[in-house]
């Protein structure tokens, strides 16, 4: 980080700074130029606040060189990391797709479900019990019913399933949950991110609506921070000015996040276009541009299902879809599950 100081800064307010800032453990480097004194801050600086330094009086600018993440920053880690999920390795080499009902709504539901897309070749299984819906009237969730019907759908079919946590105070629910979601809507609660730090379970990390890549791995941090860094992270649109489409893919943030960070990154492209005519091309295009995996929403009467019909794949064209993934992904050289 370095700090640009004002032209008439006093002698004794710089000797200040300079003692406040090696009162948190780090050193400097202070350069006089012919106008301005820059002080260039060593050591981890991702204790200090640009905004804390610009409120000092005789402080012009504050620039960070280094990223505000460590635990998350590539350059802390350069491979890959692999992340467990119940056996299943999600990371370099391998390619995951998450597909099952925007809802878990019955038993015959979910079960059916996920038979079919286990057919089809998916490798985990998604539903939501705990539902964060826009309004209050529209349909919650099952919540710990919901969870239930999950778990005898892993019994039936084997895999491992993913759904969403809203609560800190549910973490117990979901002792049996493989990889657990944080929504787009709660990627900046930061006590739940917290309290999934604390736990040694994956956790599927949506970028919240309208946050940058950077507000994104500083979410990751957050549960890296408390010791836990199964961390997976998941593109699902963000909001622009376009309304043609739910939300925008930012596609681009895939190879953006390989650049900046050792975690995973799946793409949903169910939530980002709200249209189920959408969903297969941006799902191909995930695969080319290096993501680690999709999630997909399938139901098996989709104009009928309790919440996100209009975006689910019927089994039939989740099934189309899979043969052509597959294609894409040895081309990828890459192994499916
Ligand atoms: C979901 O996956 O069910 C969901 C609500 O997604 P998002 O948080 O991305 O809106
Ligand atoms: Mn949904």
């Amino acid at each position: 980080m370095v700090i640009v100081l004002k032209s008439n800064s006093s002698e004794s307010s710089i000797k200040d700074l300079i003692a406040k800032v090696k009162a948190k453990g780090l050193d400097v480097n202070v350069s006089q130029g012919s106008e301005h004194t820059i002080i260039g801050l060593i050591g981890d600086t991702s204790i200090i606040l640009p905004e804390d330094l610009q409120s000092i009086d005789i402080v012009d600018s504050v620039k960070r060189i280094s990223e505000p993440y460590k635990k998350a920053n590539r350059k802390m880690h350069p491979g890959d990391s692999m992340i467990d999920v119940s056996d299943r390795i999600v990371g370099e080499g391998r390619f995951h797709v998450i597909a099952g009902p925007c809802s878990v709504e019955t038993e015959e539901q979910i079960i059916e479900v996920a038979e079919d897309v286990k057919k089809s070749g998916a490798t985990m299984l998604r539903g939501g019990a705990f539902k964060p819906r826009t309004s209050p009237y529209a349909f919650q969730g099952l919540h710990d019913e919901g969870i239930k019907l999950l778990l005898e759908a892993k019994k039936a079919t084997g895999l491992p399933i993913v759904t969403e946590i809203m609560n800190l105070n549910h973490i117990d629910l979901f002792a049996d949950v493989d990889l657990i979601q944080v929504g787009a809507r709660n990627m900046q609660n930061f006590d739940l991110l917290k309290e999934l730090g604390h736990c040694k379970k994956p956790i599927l990390l949506k970028r919240g609506l309208a946050n940058t890549i950077e507000e994104w791995l500083m979410s990751a941090e957050y549960i890296m921070a408390g010791g836990n860094s199964n961390v997976i992270l998941c593109e699902r649109g963000i909001r622009t000015f376009e309304t043609a489409t739910r939300n925008t893919l930012d596609l681009g943030a895939v190879p953006v996040i390989k650049e900046k960070t050792h975690l995973p990154i799946i793409i949903d492209p169910s939530h980002a276009t709200g249209r189920s005519s959408l969903v297969a091309p941006l799902a191909k295009a995930a695969v080319t541009v290096g993501a680690d995996g999709l999630m997909v929403e399938v139901h098996n009467d989709p104009a009928k299902a309790l919440c996100d019909g209009a975006q689910s794949l019927d089994p039939t064209q989740f099934d189309e879809l899979m043969q052509d993934i597959k294609r894409r992904v040895i081309f990828e050289n890459k192994v499916l599950g």
